[in-house]
């Protein structure tokens, strides 16, 4: 076997094709098979394909760095306290990350920003 792309890996168990997802306990790359409990660790090399791909699907770092205090376009709250400085007026969006759809919100007066898990 030779040749570039990412390998395809099978269950030496059931023969199903093994999918990729990180461990996140020990912050690693592991294959696993979905019909069966057989789970192995990628090779460091697998890791950096695994990697493009997140950073390519997750655009949430250029709406975070963003300040969307002065976005029309964006929903306004009057029902939450910045965590800093205690303004209840808030923009809020949501993102995709890593750990899926996030609410964030920006506080209107000191830019603050914060994640709301809901
Ligand atoms: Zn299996
Ligand atoms: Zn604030």
């Amino acid at each position: 076997m030779s040749g570039g792309g990412p390998k395809l890996r099978f269950c030496p168990e059931s023969n199903d094709l093994l999918y990729p997802k990180e461990d996140k306990e020990r912050k690693v790359l592991v294959y696993f098979c979905r019909s069966c409990p057989y789970q192995e660790d990628a090779d460091p090399s697998d890791w950096c394909v695994y990697r493009n791909e997140v950073h390519h699907t997750s655009r949430e770092k250029s709406v975070v760095l963003q300040d969307v205090r002065s976005d029309p376009t964006l929903p306004r709250t009057r029902d939450v306290r910045c965590p800093q400085c205690a303004n209840n007026e808030a923009v809020f969006f949501t993102a995709s990350t890593e750990e899926g759809m996030t609410l964030f919100l920006n506080c209107c007066n000191c830019g603050h920003r914060w994640r709301d898990y809901v």
